[in-house]
């Protein structure tokens, strides 16, 4: 059975589906993979890596997925695959993209709608690569801001510590808190979900927010934030906004499952901020958490605050990102192997499974795009 490893196409996606480390162990569960040339390039892996480590190299993405029963690539491909294909990326489908994978006859898993459950946490895509943002926003944040994160004390005089406000804790805010704490900086973080506070706190910076019976049930069942009410947000950015005039340096990271990023950051805040302060915006992807991000880009506001409004920020941390991102989806594999078949063996009624096929057989089964949901 032939497994295909695709070269991205999507501007700026420097990422690759497998590393030379887990083609060996796919290559050891019976598979034979190919890998199109130059797709680990962008992350310090060149092709003859991946000769090396057993692969096959193709020229070109035709020749790559021609007669491939499983396809591993980050995002969705643009290339046609053979029918039947089982194609496993983090493919961020709507309701049309699904039904062309059914209409294809591909069989599509999109590993972002992973479900966060302890079985699951090895393969979760979502938190490996949130993991590895948030470590970059603050180094690049970092290197943005024009004085340093440590209290500097030299001959010369003092260089106070820099205040770093760490906006939302997931699991991209809680290494962004370590990050800066490493770095030297005064951090202070703020999120929603009662839970949040304590993890903020346990990581040795202080919590900064507003709570109240709204936001004590503010955490869905899957444990994500809920959206939460209007006057809820007025009360938070209250809060917030006497605190961002005192911040040097802060990280944006909140999301909400589903829905366009929250607005945290308003106009009126940034204008508050000293010249040389950095916001660094990885919730960009889904609009931004400030009113001024303009995703894609980073730029200098009139009153010289600093925005990096950068997408894909695990693609600014492509060879970590790609090592994670390869190890979750072999773990994928092998999770769902029949070893005796030496073939994929996905239940449709684990929950695991339930939670990231689109398609199957040539039909939609998704809960979020079936005709039925
Ligand atoms: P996320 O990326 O969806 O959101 C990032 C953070 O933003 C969250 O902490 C969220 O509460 C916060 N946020 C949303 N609105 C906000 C607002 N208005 N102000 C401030 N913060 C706001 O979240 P995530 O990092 O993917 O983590 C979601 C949850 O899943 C967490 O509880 C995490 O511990 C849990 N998790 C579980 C597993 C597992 O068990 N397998 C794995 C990973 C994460």
């Amino acid at each position: 059975m032939r497994l295909a490893v695709l070269k991205e196409t999507k501007p700026g996606e420097s990422r690759v589906a497998a590393t030379p480390e887990t083609v060996k162990k796919l290559i050891a569960l019976g598979l034979d993979v190919t890998v199109q040339q130059g797709a680990g390039l962008a992350s310090g892996l060149p092709d003859a890596d991946y000769a090396a480590a057993g692969a096959t190299l193709a020229p070109d993405a035709a020749a790559t997925v021609a007669g491939a029963a499983i396809v591993f690539t980050v995002r969705a491909p643009e290339a046609p695959l053979p029918q039947g294909a089982l194609l496993i990326g983090t493919l961020q489908a709507d309701a049309a993209a699904a039904g062309a994978f059914a209409t294809a006859g591909v069989d599509a898993c999109s590993m972002e709608l992973l479900p966060r459950i302890t079985r699951a946490q090895s393969m979760d895509v979502l938190s490996s690569q949130a993991n590895l943002a948030g470590y970059r926003a603050v180094i690049e944040g970092a290197a943005a801001f024009d004085r340093g994160f440590p209290m500097l004390m030299t001959a010369a005089g003092t260089v106070p510590a820099a205040n770093v406000f760490v906006m939302g804790a997931g699991v991209a805010g809680l290494q962004a808190i370590a990050t800066a704490r490493r770095l030297g900086g005064r951090v202070s973080a703020t999120d929603v979900r009662p839970a949040a506070k304590e993890e903020i706190k346990s990581l040795g910076a202080s919590f900064v927010g507003y709570e109240d019976e709204e936001s004590k049930a503010a955490q869905t069942a899957g444990g994500y934030a809920k959206q939460l009410s209007a006057e809820f947000y007025a009360k938070q950015a209250e809060v917030v906004a006497a605190h961002i005039a005192k911040q040097d340096v802060v990280v944006c990271t909140a999301l909400v499952q589903g829905r366009k990023a929250p607005t945290l950051v308003t106009e009126a805040m940034v204008a508050s901020m000293k010249p040389g302060s950095v916001i660094v915006d990885i919730a960009a992807d889904a609009g931004g958490n400030c009113a001024l991000t303009k995703p894609g880009q980073s730029y200098l506001t009139d009153n010289g605050v600093k925005i990096l409004g950068f997408t894909n920020w695990p693609g600014r941390i492509p060879a970590a990102a790609s090592a994670l991102y390869a190890r979750n989806l072999l773990t994928f594999l092998t999770t769902f192997w029949d070893k005796d078949a030496k073939a994929p063996k996905l239940p449709p009624e684990d929950d695991i499974v339930q939670g990231v096929t689109l398609t199957r057989g040539g039909a939609v089964v998704h809960k979020m795009f079936a005709p039925a949901a």
